[in-house]
């Protein structure tokens, strides 16, 4: 946990993790499909919810880490043992230290395969195969590719311990997509010399709807923190998802403003007689958007709407004469009975749950609770 003065804080419930990890392993066991290998995804800071305070409540329930560049790995690697993997394209330059740390890299290419043969042939590196069935983002997807990337490996000390795609569309209604992909990817795993021991496709969507694409284990992301994937997904949930993250701040001021007095830059907001108004010492800087005028906050088990132009630092609400000063807000969870979610955050803002929570900024400190 960082020390800060500032009262704006996130608090990430362990139970909440660890019940979300327990509960779709069990739904697994469940159907005598055990996952063997559960990659908790924990790039972007954990999703915003910090990757230490994740890392730490998630650690003993499963067994690879995931991230998405080099730098995100060498800092998980000062946390946790356990395996990590590199989901996006690393540079080569990158595979020295890799090996050093144990951390797992992902052939993104076959240039990139040439790259690293050339330079680094004799690193102990393990890797794992992206292909690309249908995402268009890194992989290979040819039969052609793959040959042409095991030839290359003969030359290298390296070793091929998992094989993996990325499904574009698991989180639609609409299955065929991911099918289709699915059967893109058995394709290509013909052209293996041999399986790799960890087959890897499904994301959260995946994991929760299709249990028949497990292969040896998933890439958990967003459904660890407790959110649903896709507003689709949340009608046909096998499982509860308990919410991890709590966001919190207290009144830092009251004023009493006139009436017709102007709030914040801009004067977007006019009182309409005296008003009770609180400044609350959180703002765009801290991941709170300035479209987020208007959404509510708890005080109190009351909820009260952001008002005015929000700052980079503070923002303004509208009270009444039984708030004080010290009083716990929370944007983001549940305080008697009422709750504000990441969800309500995204559809205010069109966007996204996975928006809203990675873009929480570091300057918000992080607790386990
Ligand atoms: N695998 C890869 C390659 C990803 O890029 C991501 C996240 O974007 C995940 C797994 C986790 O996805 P989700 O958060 O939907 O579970």
């Amino acid at each position: 946990m960082m020390t800060s003065y500032r009262p704006t804080r996130m608090s990430i419930s362990r139970s909440a993790i660890v019940q979300n990890i327990q509960n779709i392993k069990r739904y697994y066991e469940e159907q005598n499909r055990p996952i063997r290998h559960f990659f908790a995804v924990v790039k972007a800071n954990g999703y915003g919810h910090g990757m230490e305070e994740v890392v730490r409540a998630s650690e003993s329930e499963v067994n690879y880490f995931a991230v998405a560049t080099v730098d995100e790995a060498l800092r998980l690697r000062k946390m946790t043992k356990l395996p990590i993997l590199v989901l996006g394209p690393s540079p080569v330059e990158s595979i020295p230290e890799a090996v050093t740390h144990q951390i797992t890299l992902t052939v993104p290419s076959v240039e990139w395969l040439v790259e690293a043969e050339n330079q680094y042939p004799r690193e102990p590196l393990i890797l794992h195969m992206k292909l690309n069935t249908g995402m268009n983002r890194i992989g290979l997807q040819t039969g052609e590719e793959i040959e042409r990337a095991f030839q290359l490996l003969r030359n290298t000390a390296y070793e091929i311990e998992g094989v993996f795609t990325h499904f574009a569309r698991a989180d639609e209604e609409e299955r065929s997509w991911t099918d289709e992909q699915v059967r893109i990817f058995e394709e290509l795993l013909q052209y293996f010399p041999e399986r790799p021991s960890i087959v890897h496709v499904s994301n959260s969507a995946a994991t929760l709807r299709f249990p028949e694409y497990v292969y040896d284990g998933v890439r958990y992301g967003i459904s660890l923190y407790g959110l649903p994937p896709s507003p689709y997904v949340e009608t046909i949930l096998p499982i509860r998802l308990i919410k991890a993250m709590t966001l919190t701040t207290e009144v830092a001021k009251i004023t009493k403003v006139p009436s017709q007095s102007q709030i914040s830059y801009g004067g977007t907001y006019e009182t309409k007689k005296l008003e009770y108004v609180a400044t609350l010492p959180i703002g765009y800087a801290d991941g709170l958007r300035r479209q987020l005028t208007g959404q509510q906050v708890i005080i109190k088990g009351s909820k009260y709407p952001i008002i005015g132009t929000i700052c980079m630092d503070q923002c303004m609400i509208l009270v009444n004469e039984n708030i004080s000063v010290g009083e716990i807000v929370t944007l983001i969870g549940i305080d008697k009975g009422e709750e504000i979610s990441v969800n309500d955050w995204s559809n205010s803002l069109n966007t996204i749950n996975y928006e809203v929570c990675t873009s929480f900024s570091a300057r918000i400190s992080r607790e386990l609770s």
